[in-house]
């Protein structure tokens, strides 16, 4: 038997683990002892990492459709029709009518070589990655405040951290290494702050349990700054030596009343004091907080970052922000450039400069206008313009929030889809290509704590596949693109040429310890472990008043509760990768036993006054529309407050429709339906 350590490539969290190979099979899994992310503990996703590979559905031959019909082709066939269809829709109808998207699982290289093909080789900055619809919030305001768009410190910290608020994210079911973590600092004397309206595992360990009203986030920090700031709590030398805009925050804040507040949030003021108190008095103290659907808005990210600015929470061990990324290269892919505004490094495509940083490397010019997100080209009646479509492991016909992204993509000329299974989108492909698979090639992802670790190959690739890296290279040589690749790690260097903080990331320096933690420069070779670490820069930060003073959502009498949507443990089922692994998608099916097509969560206070008993039919209204699921009469749930997990497509797309990018919550009606 041989063993290797690699990267659980499952979620955010990047968990070291060693795959045990007897032959050309992997046989086992376990967890890395001493990877400085999950010390000797995986999850039961990563136990079965491996099974995704060996699943018997994976494609094996390049599909091309003809006469109506998708059938197998030689790779010469599928990528000689693909280069023709661009070129001829490119030339016909013009870059912008293309558009290329992924998943944020996809790894840093392939990701890099999509916006690039995109940029250097169509001309059209329309790139995106499948969760930009929820976490370019965060990637804003974090640019705009800190000058860095990622977590700031690293998970192993937490252990260490005083003061842990937890806002928002459900650690045991989506991110349970973190979680460990977090309980464990709790029981050796950390103080820990949860902020939800759902009281989830997490919640139950809490010294504090905010369960506010949805959508009263930003007056929950708001509430708390000022607390800090009657107590005379801010740390005035930090904020006077590294931050800007702090009168304008004082204005603002100023007249905050905390019992309004505290009334407006739902939550007893006592528990608002007492949080601030802590995070305010604690030596080190750290905010955790969703970049995945429950993300919050650009308010409450603002009144997060305001509140670690005026304690002084930045830049030492155990402190911080952590954006957390639920899928496992969210962070990378950004890095990446898969942003139809930024190219890689975050460079503003607009801005002159920075776009001639990046031509200059890849001696080409570039298109100087933003491109669209994938919302605006497969959502809300789509992109008009739109006639070819490049999808690399994404599935957006699957996306609750894209309602109309199957009618979009029906009236594309090309639609390219790259990915290890057949999916729903596959449906409207004109090719398919299959990719490798985890464990069968070289690549790198970046983990929710700017951790860029290699993923090893320890099998080979299943006969008739390729990697999507590999692929997007071919198609770009045959559009003429002089790109010469032999491996992946060829690409990282380039991209440590385009991205200032990877450039020392080549794989020789990866490929010791557990990875790095970027910044990873040629001057500091071994990364970064928290930003800030050897001292910030004058004046580095900025406050940023809420434009106007953050008010709870008014409630409407035909509308009385409030619908919020996220994450549950029963969204896993749908995950690509759970589909396709024999013993999680066996365990899945039996958690949704109880809900064969799916539910809603109300609280038990709720259910009894409109007479609904666990498992019973209910229907939701909201101005979008109606839509008829079992509930699931539970005690976490705050009382006017109803929750519609991810999975449960069918119910978002009829309530939620054509509703706002960024909407987190809405105003709904529940009634008892009659059998
Ligand atoms: S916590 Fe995430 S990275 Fe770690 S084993 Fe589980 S799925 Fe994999």
């Amino acid at each position: 038997m041989a063993h290797k350590l690699t990267t659980c490539t499952f979620c955010g969290v990047g968990c070291g683990l060693y795959l045990e190979t007897l032959g050309n099979q992997v046989v086992g899994v376990y967890p890395s002892m001493s990877h400085p992310t999950n010390r000797g503990r995986i999850c039961v996703r990563g136990w079965h990492a491996h099974e995704v590979a060996s699943s018997p559905d994976r494609l094996r031959s390049p599909l091309l459709r003809k006469n109506g019909q998708l059938q197998e082709v030689t790779w010469d066939e599928a990528l000689g029709f693909i280069v023709t269809r661009l070129k001829e829709i490119r030339d016909r109808y013009g870059p912008d009518s293309l558009a290329f998207l992924n998943s944020p699982r996809c790894s840093n290289e392939e990701s890099y070589l999509l916006q690039k093909l995109a940029r250097a080789v169509i001309g059209t900055n329309n790139v995106d990655h499948g969760g930009g619809v929820y976490c370019n919030n965060s990637i804003n305001v974090l640019l705009d405040m800190l000058g860095v768009a990622a977590t700031t410190n690293s998970v192993g910290e937490l252990s260490q951290s005083e003061v842990i608020f937890v806002d928002g994210v459900d650690l045991a079911s989506q991110l349970p290494t973190i979680g460990g973590v977090v309980i464990r600092a709790k029981l050796h004397g950390a103080k820990l702050v949860v902020i939800d309206t759902r009281r989830h595992r997490i919640a139950e360990h809490a010294n504090f349990f905010l369960q506010l009203k949805p959508g009263t986030e930003a007056m929950l920090y708001g509430a708390m700054a000022k607390v800090i700031l009657d107590r005379g709590l801010m740390n005035l030398p930090f904020i006077m030596a590294h931050c800007r805009g702090y009168e304008a925050f004082l204005q603002n804040v100023r007249d905050y009343d905390l019992l309004a507040a505290a009334e407006g949030c739902g939550v007893r003021a006592e528990l608002i004091e007492a949080a601030a108190l802590a995070y305010a008095q604690a030596r080190s103290a750290a905010i955790l907080y969703s970049t995945g659907i429950e993300a919050r808005d650009v308010e409450t990210v603002e009144a997060i970052v305001n509140l670690a600015l005026l304690t002084g929470q930045i830049g030492k061990e155990g402190a911080g922000i952590f954006a957390l990324t639920e899928h496992n290269n969210l962070q990378g892919v950004c890095d990446m450039g898969m942003l139809p505004n930024r190219l890689p490094g975050y460079r503003l495509v607009t801005n002159d400069a920075a776009r001639a940083e990046v031509e200059a490397v890849w001696k080409t010019k570039l298109p100087d206008v933003a491109g669209l997100t994938t919302r605006h080209l497969l959502a809300e009646q789509g992109h008009a313009d739109l006639r070819a479509a490049w999808l690399c492991r994404y599935d957006p016909v699957r996306t609750a929030f894209l309602g109309d992204a199957a009618a979009m993509l029906q009236q594309c000329e090309l639609v390219v889809v790259q990915h290890l299974f057949w999916t729903d989108t596959a449906r409207f492909a004109h090719v398919v290509l299959p990719t490798t698979a985890f464990g069968e090639e070289r690549v790198t992802f970046t983990s929710t704590e700017r951790r860029i670790q290699l993923a090893e190959q320890v099998i080979d690739p299943l006969p008739g596949t390729l990697p999507a890296w590999q692929q997007l290279a071919l198609v770009a040589r045959g559009l003429g693109a002089d790109w010469r690749y032999d491996s992946a790690a060829d690409v990282m260097d380039e991209i440590g040429t385009v991205v200032p903080f990877y450039s020392g990331a080549s794989y020789d320096n990866l490929a010791h310890e557990y990875g790095r933690q970027w910044p990873c420069t040629k001057d500091h070779p071994l990364g970064t472990r928290f930003l800030y670490s050897e001292g910030i820069p004058e004046r580095a930060f900025t406050f940023r008043p809420a434009a106007g003073r953050p008010q709870a959502p008014a409630a409407r009498w035909d509308y009385p509760l409030t619908l919020v949507f996220g994450h549950s443990m029963y969204y896993w089922h749908q995950n690509v990768m759970i589909q396709h692994s024999e013993t999680l998608k066996r365990e899945y099916r039996i958690l949704l036993l109880d809900y064969p097509e799916g539910f809603v969560e109300i609280s038990s206070d709720d259910a009894k006054r409109l007479g609904v008993r666990d498992g019973e039919k209910i229907r939701l209204h909201t101005i979008c529309g109606s839509a008829v699921t079992a509930a699931r009469v539970t005690p976490e749930m705050r009382s006017g407050t109803v929750f519609v997990p991810y999975f449960v497509r069918q119910v978002q797309q009829q309530i939620r429709g054509s509703m706002d990018n960024g909407v987190q919550s809405v105003p709904v009606r529940v009634e008892k339906e009659a059998d």
